[in-house]
C-alpha cells in the first residue's frame, strides 16, 4: 500500500520537530502538523520565556548585592512591558528557527489541528482532509491544568498566560509545590511583588531529596515569599480589578493575580485515541513500549504525551531514538537514567540522580556526604544565604548515586556532574580530582568527612 507520507507528526514542539527534522533528513517523507504555534511549550511557553524572566528577577539581588562590592546605584526602576516585548520578539524568532528545521529538510508543514481517523490516516481539522501515513508519530505534549477544589479556576491563570500579562502585578497567589510554581515565585518575588505560595501538601517539591525541600522552603521563608502548606484554594473570584481565593484553610486573600501551576495533563482530547485502539494510562498519557511504541504497531508517541519525564531534553532524546529505531534500522530505547535537572529558583537547585530517600527505597547502603556555606561572594555583601551540596554514595561499591546542590549556578555544576555519574564514577574518584579554586563548585571534590551511613 502507498502512503501519501512516510511519516506523520503531530505536534511541533521539542518532540515533534526534532523527530520531524532528522526522520526528513535521511530521506523519508515527512509532514507535521501544528495547531498552534511551532516550538510548542519549551519555545514559547515554556523553558525558554520562563528563562528570560528568572534572568530579569535576578536584577534585584544583583543591584543589592553589588552594594557591598563598593557600587553605588541610582533607584532601579524595573518595566515590565520592556520585558515581555523584548521576550517576545526572541520567541519569534526561535519560532521561525524551528519552522525552517522542518521545510530546509523538505518536511511539509501543516498548520492545523490534527486528528487520527485510523491507524494510518490522519484528518486536518480546518483544511477538512485526510492524509495517510506509513508511520504516526504523537506528539502533542500536555497543558496546566485548572481544576481547583472549588469554583474559579477560570478566573486564574496559568503558566501559559503569565507570559503575557500587560502589567507586573503588585500581589499574586500561586498554587502549586512544584518547580513551575517555585520559579514563578521566585520570579514575581524579585521583580518586587508580593508572592504567597499556597501548596496542598506540608512541604514544597515532592519527589526531591529532603535537605533539598528543607533548605528551598526555608530560603523562600527568609526573603519573604509567604507559604501557606496543607492547604488549597477552596474557591476564586474577581472582584473589582483584583481577585478574592478563599483557602479550606479560611484564609481570605485579595491580590492581583492567581497563578495555578498544579500539574500537567497530555494533550490527547479529541485525538480519538482509544477509538483506535490505542491504550492511555490513568491520566491520558499513551501507554508506549521501550521503543516509544503504542498499542498501535505503527503509532509512536514520544515526549511529554507520554508522561514518562516531562523535559524538553528527554523529550529531544525519545524523539532522535525514534528517529533511529524507525527510519535508521537501528532499535534505539530512550534511556531515562540519571537525567540531571535543575530548578530555576534563587538560588538554583540543581539535581541528579537518586536522593538519600530513593537510595534507600531501591536497597542501596548509603554514605551521605553534605556540606552547607555560605558563598564567598556573600562575605562581602551581607546576603544570608546558604549553599548546599550534598553526594549519596553506595557504600559498597562506592559509586555516587546521587548528586544535589542548592545554591548559586547549580544548574551549570550539575550538568557536568552527571557526565561523570553516568560514566559510573566513585567517591574516590571524585576524591581524587583536583579542585578549581575559589569556586563553589570545589566543594564537590572535597567533600572529606561521611555525614551520615544508612542502610535500608
Ligand atoms: C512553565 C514551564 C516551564 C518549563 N521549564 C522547563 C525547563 O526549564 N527545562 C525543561 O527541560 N523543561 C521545562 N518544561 C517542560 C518542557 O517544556 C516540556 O517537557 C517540553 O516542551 C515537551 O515537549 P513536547 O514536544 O513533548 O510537547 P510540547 O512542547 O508541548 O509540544 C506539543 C505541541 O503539539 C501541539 N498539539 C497538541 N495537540 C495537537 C493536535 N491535535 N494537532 C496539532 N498540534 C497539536 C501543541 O500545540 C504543541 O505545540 C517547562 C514547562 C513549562 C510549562
Amino acid at each position: 500500500m502507498s502512503y501519501d507520507y512516510d511519516l506523520f507528526v503531530i505536534g511541533a514542539g521539542s518532540a515533534g520537530v526534532r523527530s520531524a527534522r532528522m526522520a526528513a533528513a535521511t530521506g523519508a517523507r515527512v509532514a507535521i502538523a501544528e495547531d498552534d504555534r511551532f516550538g510548542g511549550t519549551c519555545v514559547i511557553r515554556g523553558c525558554v520565556p520562563k528563562k528570560f524572566m528568572v534572568y530579569a528577577s535576578h536584577f534585584s539581588e544583583t543591584f543589592e548585592d553589588a552594594v557591598g562590592y563598593g557600587w553605588t546605584l541610582g533607584e532601579a526602576h524595573f518595566d515590565w512591558p520592556t520585558l515581555i516585548a523584548n521576550k517576545d520578539k526572541e520567541i519569534a524568532r526561535l519560532e521561525g528557527l524551528y519552522r525552517q528545521a522542518v521545510s530546509r529538510h523538505n518536511g511539509e508543514i501543516f498548520d492545523d489541528r490534527a486528528t487520527l481517523k485510523d491507524a494510518h490516516t490522519v484528518h486536518l481539522v480546518n483544511a477538512k482532509r485526510d492524509i495517510t501515513a506509513k508511520t504516526i508519530l504523537i506528539a502533542t505534549g500536555g497543558h496546566s491544568v485548572r481544576d481547583i477544589d472549588g469554583p474559579g479556576g477560570e478566573c486564574c491563570l496559568t503558566s501559559t498566560e503569565v507570559f503575557h500579562l500587560e502589567k507586573l502585578p503588585k500581589s499574586i497567589v500561586i498554587a502549586g509545590g512544584g518547580y513551575i510554581a517555585l520559579e514563578f515565585a521566585h520570579i514575581f518575588h524579585g521583580m518586587g511583588s508580593e508572592v504567597t505560595l499556597v501548596y496542598r501538601g506540608p512541604k514544597i517539591l515532592r519527589g526531591f531529596d529532603e535537605d533539598l525541600r528543607d533548605a528551598l522552603q526555608e530560603s523562600m521563608q527568609k526573603k519573604g515569599i509567604r507559604l501557606m502548606l496543607n492547604t488549597t484554594f477552596a474557591s476564586c473570584r474577581p472582584e473589582g480589578d483584583k481577585k478574592h481565593v478563599v483557602t479550606h484553610s479560611g484564609e481570605s486573600l485579595i491580590v492581583d493575580e492567581v497563578l495555578l501551576a498544579i500539574g500537567r495533563r497530555p494533550n490527547v482530547a479529541g485525538l480519538d485515541l482509544e477509538e483506535i485502539g490505542i491504550k492511555c494510562g490513568i491520566n491520558g498519557n499513551v501507554i508506549v513500549d521501550e521503543y516509544s511504541r503504542s498499542s498501535v504497531e505503527n503509532i509512536y508517541a514520544i515526549g511529554d504525551v507520554t508522561g514518562r519525564k516531562e523535559l524538553t531534553p528527554v523529550a529531544i532524546h525519545e524523539a532522535m531514538c525514534f528517529v533511529k529505531t524507525v527510519f535508521e534500522d537501528t532499535p534505539t530505547a530512550p534511556d531515562h537514567e540519571l537525567v540531571a535537572t535543575a530548578i530555576f529558583t534563587q538560588p538554583e537547585i540543581g539535581t541528579v540522580g537518586m536522593s538519600e530517600e530513593k537510595a534507600l527505597e531501591f536497597g542501596h547502603s548509603i554514605d551521605v556526604y553534605k556540606t552547607s556555606f555560605q558563598p564567598l561572594k556573600h562575605a562581602l555583601t551581607g546576603r544570608d544565604e546558604q549553599t548546599l551540596m550534598k553526594l549519596v554514595v553506595d557504600s559498597v561499591n562506592d559509586r555516587v548515586l546521587g548528586c544535589h546542590i542548592f545554591g548559586p549556578e547549580a544548574s551549570e555544576m550539575v550538568q557536568l556532574v552527571a557526565v561523570a555519574l553516568k560514566m559510573g564514577a566513585t567517591k574516590a574518584q571524585f576524591d581524587a580530582t583536583i579542585a578549581v579554586h575559589p569556586t563553589t563548585a570545589e566543594e564537590l571534590v572535597t567533600m572529606r568527612r561521611k555525614f551520615a551511613s544508612r542502610a535500608p
